[in-house]
């Protein structure tokens, strides 16, 4: 089968890519640049090279962003999307962060609607538990029953503003959904933090994705005196955990219309500083003193992500291998 994977430049693309290429699909990629798309190619294994091409599309928010993009790839079974602002410098919340949330989400959904409405199945959305997540009204358990609320107030707010862009573009997507009625269905997964090996295309570690800036900032000796402030999330889930999920929920017909939380366990930045400490001993200088303390909290919530086990036979990655494999890639190990 053939599949459009927007974002494809991205962290937790980059491993739906391999995921896909792996269980033999022809993938499309659609990246801000040429040399995006060139830099992903040529980082690949030379015999995988002729399953994936891309297509520029600059800025998912602008109108029609996808068209020319799905006009020239009519045949394709399945959209995954993952192209959205996950950052902290923005300057402006609506154009740089909420537009190209939402209207990213609704232009792909409409340009799949208007030029291939038969072929695809199904639009896969990587969503995020920020859309689940409902500070500070928190339950005892979280899981993919529960819906995050947001203001507008709040989505311009800076800090809230990630948090709302995610939240209003999965809604968008089932709205879209509901009311266009289009012959393609939709499911969303929805991952809390996510760790892991960063992509193989990656130019330096200063290009490195949002999520993982807190092992990287570990590794560099950044956090020496004084450890990162973890919170408000201690949930992560490994990347190749949430790039499997894709796929499972691809393919999976009973996933029609479905939600999906996906978490790995509870972390906190001390907890990575321990793990990397005890497996890279020639890194001991740069790591966070041991006697710092642990900032996880005492009565967090707990999470139930057994329907993506029970449906998707998700099987979690643990901490320890998590950041193992990010430390390694990230200092050339691997
Ligand atoms: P990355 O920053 O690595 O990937 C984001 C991707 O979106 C990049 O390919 C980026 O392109 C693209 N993009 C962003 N804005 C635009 C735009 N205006 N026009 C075109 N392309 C754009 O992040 P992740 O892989 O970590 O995240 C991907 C998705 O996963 C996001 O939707 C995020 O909300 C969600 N998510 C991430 C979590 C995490 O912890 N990492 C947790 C839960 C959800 P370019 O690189 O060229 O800028």
């Amino acid at each position: 089968g053939k599949v459009f994977l927007t974002g494809g430049s991205g962290f937790i693309a980059s491993h739906i890519l391999d995921q896909l290429l792996s269980s033999g699909y022809q993938v499309i990629v659609s990246v801000r640049s040429a040399a995006k798309g060139d830099g992903i190619i040529s980082a690949l294994p030379e015999e995988l090279k002729a399953n994936v091409s891309y297509e520029v599309v600059e800025d998912i928010a602008e109108e029609n962003a996808f068209d020319e993009a799905i006009k020239g790839n009519s045949s394709i079974d399945y959209v995954i999307h993952t192209a959205s602002p996950y950052h902290f410098n923005f300057e402006n919340p609506v154009r740089d962060f909420i537009d190209p949330a939402v209207k990213g989400t609704t232009g792909i959904l409409l340009s799949v609607k208007k030029y291939a409405p038969t072929s695809v199945k199904r639009v896969v959305l990587l969503s995020s538990t920020a859309t689940i997540m409902n500070p500070p009204n928190h339950p005892e358990v979280y899981s993919e029953q529960i819906y995050g609320e947001t203001t507008w107030e709040q989505a311009l707010s800076g800090t809230g503003t990630y948090r709302a862009s995610k939240i209003y573009a999965e809604r968008a997507a089932f709205d879209f959904i509901e009311k266009e009625k289009p012959s393609f269905d939709l499911v969303s997964i929805n991952p809390c933090l996510v760790f892991g090996p960063p992509p193989r295309h990656l130019p330096g570690l200063d290009a490195l994705n949002t999520s993982n800036h807190r092992i990287r900032d570990i590794v560099l000796g950044n956090n020496r005196a004084e450890i990162t402030p973890t919170g408000p999330m201690f949930l992560f889930v490994d990347v190749r955990d949430v790039a499997e999920a894709h796929i499972r929920a691809m393919e999976l017909p009973e996933a029609s219309g479905q939600r999906f939380m996906l978490v790995g366990g509870f972390f906190s930045n001390k907890r990575i500083a321990d793990i990397i400490r005890e497996l890279y001993p020639k890194l001991h200088d740069k790591l966070p003193l041991p006697e710092l303390p642990d900032d996880f909290p005492e009565n967090y919530y707990s999470y139930d992500v057994s329907k993506s086990k029970r449906m998707l036979g998700m099987e979690y990655k643990d901490l320890r291998t998590c950041v193992k494999d990010a430390v390694d890639a990230m200092i050339g190990e691997s």
